[in-house]
């Protein structure tokens, strides 16, 4: 089959058993690749309602169609697995190199199941598959694990966990060269199967279909992206270039745990004041055209040797204006914690603020912290709890589980101030003022999530793809909206390419790359048809562990607290709303009032 590897590799840790398997036409044809192999090999694997971390959780590792080919931006690889932060779909999307890596040893998915006797390592190198002794590496944190697997391994690629992950918080990730499969806690399944790295090194050639066609449409993405009127700030300033539009003009950067969405600190943590005195270098992922990481360098004061990739947009939102925190180079220091014990950012971010929130109202206080005076803007003690959460000491011990059990185990009144959705914590949009993106943190099978739609695009500026004049205030038209948003989304996942190209390639774009891979003839119909199977299949997943219409919700804040000031001034989202928006997106995806696919539905998908 031109333009994979051909294989599936599946190791069990309890038994030390590798097998293989092949990779069927028919599988290719319906789920493309990445998302869509991860998804349907997640449903066919687990065992129903089990513990995340119970060894029978599978731990999928699926690299995008165009991993392993210089596609720009295509070098997306998911992890897959069932969330032990929502309990939901795990699925989490890393750049980097590894995909490219485990397409060229022949394989296009890798399942991983059980639990070791102890910690080990994979080290896959071609056909050579071992499970190998890691008792030196536990308790290293990721750069070091990476620095002495190298050491050992030569040439490999390394996608490993830092202390967070051993210690099963979790919102912990995976990390491969500074790139995070960060949300959902795949790091923590990882973890509990006492599994600190996954090393590989592929040295077959991988065919495209036809290798000229692929090089001159590569070379024409380049050019659309290179030439598009937003690379050259998006380049230099990186994904945070629009954080004071959509805090200033937008009203919409959520401050405080959501009390607010206009931060009024944020000076020192928006790029264009950052970028120019610590951005040292462009830093793109493996086959991108379009650097937005940065490699920021703190070259004296407190945090003097700091270097870090970063800091991203929902990085600046999560340990900055969330927590009331607009030192940037704090906020620099915490992005760095978070990288070296393996924790996601965004997650680890918000259960700083939601601690603050509580101590502020009074329902923790310092002999809960450890004597932390915990207000907002403490970066101080904002550091020290993001080292507590990674290592379980303190109150760290309680956080480490997320906001929504934190809240369960703090009770005292807690809940209200827990901002999530089906237990994952927020991304940096404040929905109030985005009706779309509040309907798309509700649908999303992970919970709530900026990535299943980039819906925020749309929302924001009113037009997007095939959608214009879009009024982000409204509840009308989103049911339909956000089902197509999503179905178009989920193929960047399954074909491996980044979401930030998707101002420049929409389905249509990718019908002749995919032909020049494989040989396949698709439609525009046919890609989005395998973004709305993929859909479904997660749908499944999440109703058969035990999802309901019930957990479709929102957080207190957004449904009672209007936003008190800037350019969303008043507005949150209504109940009645709520409910109207979420009923045109069951009738638009053809499901009943249960969130349930239909059967004719089904069929048509033929699932
Ligand atoms: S645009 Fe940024 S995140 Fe996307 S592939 Fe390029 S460097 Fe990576």
């Amino acid at each position: 089959m031109k333009g994979y590897g051909g294989k599936i590799l599946n190791v069990d840790l309890s038994s030390g058993n590798v097998t293989l398997e092949q990779v069927t036409e028919e599988m290719a044809r319906d789920y493309i690749g990445g998302s869509g192999f991860a998804v349907k090999l997640l449903i066919e694997r687990s065992v129903p309602n089990g513990d995340a971390f119970d060894p029978s959780n599978p731990l999928i590792m699926a690299p995008g169609l165009f991993n392993g080919f210089p596609v720009p931006t295509g070098g997306k690889v998911v992890f897959c697995t069932k969330s032990p932060l929502t309990g939901l779909m795990g699925d989490s999307v890393m750049g980097g190199s590894i995909g490219g890596e485990l397409k060229h040893a022949g394989f296009d998915a890798l399942v991983i199941t059980g639990r070791a006797a102890n910690p080990c390592y994979l080290l896959i190198k071609d056909d050579q598959v071992e499970i190998r002794d890691a008792d030196d590496l536990w308790g290293l944190d990721v750069p070091s694990t990476a620095t002495k697997i190298k050491n050992m391994e030569g040439n490999v690629r390394v996608a490993c966990i830092g202390p967070a992950g051993e210690n099963l918080v979790r919102f912990a990730g995976i990390d491969c060269e500074d790139r995070q499969a960060g949300r959902a806690g795949t790091g923590a399944v990882m973890g509990s199967k006492n599994l600190k790295a996954i090393v590989i090194r592929g040295t077959r050639d991988l065919v495209p279909h036809d290798p000229t066609a692929m090089m001159q449409l590569n070379l024409e993405m380049v050019g659309k992206m290179t030439e598009s009127p937003d690379y050259e700030a998006d380049t230099k300033y990186g994904t945070g270039e629009f954080l004071d539009w959509i805090n200033s003009e937008k009203g919409t950067f959520p401050t405080r745990n959501w009390r607010e969405s206009v931060f009024e600190e944020r000076k020192e943590i928006d790029p264009y004041y950052w970028a120019p005195k610590y951005s040292k270098k462009n830093k793109a992922c493996f086959s991108c055209s379009k650097p937005c990481g940065k490699l920021f360098i703190i070259e004296s004061g407190k945090y003097a040797g700091l270097a870090i990739d970063g800091v991203e947009y929902e990085t600046l939102y999560s340990l900055g204006g969330a927590c009331g925190n607009g030192d940037i180079e704090s906020v620099a220091k915490g992005n760095e914690i978070c990288d070296a014990m393996g924790m996601d950012t965004i997650s680890a971010g918000d259960v700083v603020a939601f601690a603050m929130d509580l101590y502020e109202n009074g329902i923790i206080s310092e002999e809960d912290t450890g004597g932390l005076e915990l207000g907002f803007g403490n970066s101080e003690a904002e550091l020290a709890l993001l080292e507590m959460m990674a290592k379980r000491e303190g109150l760290g011990d309680t956080l480490a589980e997320g906001v929504r059990l934190a809240a369960e185990k703090i009770g005292k009144g807690s809940e209200k101030y827990a901002v999530h959705v089906k237990g994952m914590e927020p991304p940096a949009y404040d929905v109030r003022g985005i009706k779309g993106m509040a309907l798309a943190f509700m649908t999303s099978t992970r919970g709530a999530c900026h990535l299943r739609t980039c819906a925020y695009a749309l929302e924001l500026t009113g037009k997007f793809w095939k959608f214009k004049d879009v009024d982000r205030f409204s509840y009308e038209g989103k049911g339909t909206e956000i089902k197509d948003m999503e179905d178009l989304v989920v193929v960047y996942d399954a074909l491996g390419v980044c979401k930030f190209s998707r101002g420049y390639f929409f389905a249509s774009g990718f019908i002749d790359l995919i032909k020049a891979t494989t040989g396949s003839n698709y439609s525009e119909e046919d890609i989005l048809q395998v973004g709305e199977r993929i859909n479904n299949l997660k749908q499944l997943f999440v109703l058969r562990e035990g999802m309901t219409r019930e957990d479709y919700v929102l957080p207190e804040k957004v449904t009672t607290m209007p936003i008190p000031k800037g350019e969303s001034d008043g507005h949150m989202i209504t109940i009645e709303g709520m409910n109207k928006m979420l009923g045109d997106y069951f009738d638009a995806r053809g499901w009943d009032e249960n969130a349930t696919p239909t059967r004719e539905k089904l069929e048509e998908l033929g699932l």
